[in-house]
């Protein structure tokens, strides 16, 4: 398989310590740059990276956040390292005749520009296991990863099975020794997620078997640890056995006084690693503000968790056509940060033409259809959506709650508006392994579309959903659509994407869209599924024609950026994270 480096626009660090000083002047008035530096980093740990372009395939939005978290430290000189498993394998599917086909593929460091370190060794109750440590410097970041052979897939086994714990009982302790080989002092550590959670594990290890008091030394580790949750509910989280702690994770601790801690969190015999970790990290966050106030968890004496909202951003470079890049920065609307301009950014917004937005759009369908020529749709077959079609998408993991289904509820309602529209419709997406019910879903959509001779022809499932597409069809589309049911998005981050690409979001008011009211976007509401899919259709119809007039485009085109720019800048994302912890 060829590789497509998605990261092709090239970063400008901002490239002395003046102007460094300067970002972190406009962050806050404190010298930042005192608390962060090349050998005490903001160190950032994630069991899923999602940066093809460095080797690390991710499964979603989470693996997405930490590829940009590390590329909008690169862009800001952030000194910043990613923690994170190199995994020797990836997962892909294709379709033949409708047929979905898995198949997997071997990826080697090396091709990628890694060095090799050294080794750490994880300890089991049985033996031990040796894990390479490998890095690879960019800029003020460095990935620093481990690996070996036989460390699998992302998320291969079930959660909760020895394998799962296996790789992030590997993360934690086996990257926290390469933290440590490498020479650098963690200023800070965020989990991304509990399964993380061992590196905050080997930190207080670290200090209790050093001599410190125990106390002290939790107190010294809730102080510099930042959880940050992306799930609702905490009954949804895996539990491992006290058992499978004996064999993984018992063996590389060396204090007694952690261990017994540890141990007292186990209920009946099993953990979820939320208990501990919401211990150890005085600092929490949520990813957008409805997540972090409707987020249920609760400590081990069963009080509910408070949770700081920190809105999920998008790295601007990555994700947006770089010829709309350079029309926000040469009309005064985003700063040299990427930040909105802090004087004159709604004038320079109600400036923006549809004729601009046209022919911006038009580049972005070009850069689309290259990337379609290199993919096939369910019959194989490559595709290319006309120049002058109306373009909907929906790109999205295929897992329930985001109801990809949803626009099939009335089949020939959806080939009307297609038809009257002169619209096609891409549907990208990706099964998560072993999810037969969705599978299922899937199949039958696929069956349907094929039975209809309008949807045949103007609706394209493209599998193997990936960064290419992401970006591809952000770049592309007209209109995205944007349907979790309501209370379960944690925030999503597609959706910044299409609209900083300056396109139509219809979506319901979830996630962090619903960081701002529902009347800045296509709103699909409902009591029921049947009125949400209802509004559907009907905000089908509006986003198709108001594309067909200047006036309306400007209109919601400029709204759309009024209102979520700022939310959208990976620099605004990081620079809360910074307000935060400092
Ligand atoms: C942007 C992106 C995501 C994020 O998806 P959400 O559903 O918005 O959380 C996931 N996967 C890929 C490949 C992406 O590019």
């Amino acid at each position: 398989m060829e590789e497509q480096k998605t990261n092709h626009v090239s970063y400008h660090p901002l490239d002395s310590v003046e102007e460094v000083e300067e970002f972190y002047q406009s962050i806050k008035r404190e010298r930042l740059t005192h608390k962060l530096s090349a050998s005490r980093p903001y160190c950032y740990w994630t069991i899923e990276t999602y940066d093809k372009a460095n080797g690390i395939r991710g499964g979603g939005g989470l693996g997405v956040l930490a590829a940009d978290m590390r590329r909008v430290a690169e862009q800001i000189s952030v000194p910043f390292v990613l923690v994170t498993p190199f995994y020797p394998w990836e997962s892909h599917q294709k379709m033949q005749n409708m047929e979905q086909i898995d198949y997997h593929e071997e990826r080697h460091y090396r091709d990628y520009g890694f060095n090799y370190v050294d080794k750490v060794q994880i300890k089991t109750a049985t033996g031990g296991v040796e894990l390479d440590v490998i890095e690879k410097q960019l800029g003020s970041t460095r990935f620093l990863c481990i690996t070996e052979p036989n460390f699998g897939e992302l998320y291969s086994g079930e959660s909760g099975s020895d394998h799962r714990l296996y790789q992030e009982v590997s993360l934690g302790f086996g990257g926290y020794q390469a933290l440590k080989m490498v020479g650098l002092r963690p200023a800070v550590i965020q989990l991304n997620e509990v399964a993380t959670f061992f590196a905050a594990v080997a930190r207080l290890d670290e200090l209790v078997s050093s001599g410190m008091d125990f106390y002290e030394a939790v107190v010294y580790t809730r102080k510099h640890t930042l959880y940050t949750n992306h799930t609702l509910v905490q009954a949804a989280e895996a539990t491992f056995r006290y058992s499978q702690f004996e064999q993984y994770v018992f063996p590389n601790i060396k204090s007694v006084a952690v261990k017994r801690w540890l141990s007292d969190k186990f209920t009946n015999g099993s953990i979820r690693l939320s208990t501990p970790t919401v211990e150890i990290a005085e600092l929490r966050s949520g990813v957008s503000k409805l997540h972090a106030r409707v987020a249920n968890y609760r400590d081990i004496n069963g009080a509910k968790i408070k949770f700081k909202s920190v809105t999920n951003g998008i790295h601007m470079r990555t994700w947006v056509l770089p010829e709309i890049m350079e029309y926000y920065h040469q009309n005064g609307i985003l700063d040299r940060f990427d930040l909105p301009t802090s004087r004159g950014f709604e004038d320079a917004v109600n400036k923006i033409s549809a004729e601009d937005i046209r022919k911006l759009k038009q580049i972005g369908r070009q850069r689309l259809n290259d990337i379609l020529h290199r993919r096939t749709d369910q019959y194989g077959s490559p595709i290319h959506i006309p120049e002058d079609a109306f373009l909907f998408d929906f790109k999205r993991r295929f897992v329930d709650y985001k109801r990809p289904t949803l626009p099939f509820n009335d089949p020939d309602r959806l080939a009307k508006i297609l038809q009257d529209n002169n619209a096609h419709y891409i549907l990208a997406g990706r099964v998560h392994m072993g999810d037969a019910n969705m599978f299922g879903k899937l199949m039958n959509t696929l069956h349907l579309i094929d039975s209809h001779p309008v949807l045949r022809e103007r609706v394209h499932y493209l599998p193997d959903y990936d960064e290419e597409l992401g970006l591809g069809l952000s770049l592309g589309a007209n209109s995205s659509i944007n349907t979790p049911i309501v209370g379960l998005e944690a925030c999503g981050t597609s959706w910044m994407k299409d609209i900083a690409n300056m396109g139509l979001l219809i979506s319901t008011h979830d996630g962090g869209v619903a960081d701002m009211p529902s009347d800045n976007y296509l709103t699909v509401d409902g009591k029921t599924e049947e009125q949400e899919t209802e509004n559907l259709y009907k905000q089908m119809e509006v986003a198709a024609k108001t594309w067909r007039y200047d006036e309306e485009l400007e209109l919601w085109i400029r709204k759309e950026l009024l209102a979520y720019l700022d939310i959208c800048s990976g620099t605004r994302m990081m620079r809360d994270y910074l307000n935060y912890l400092f």
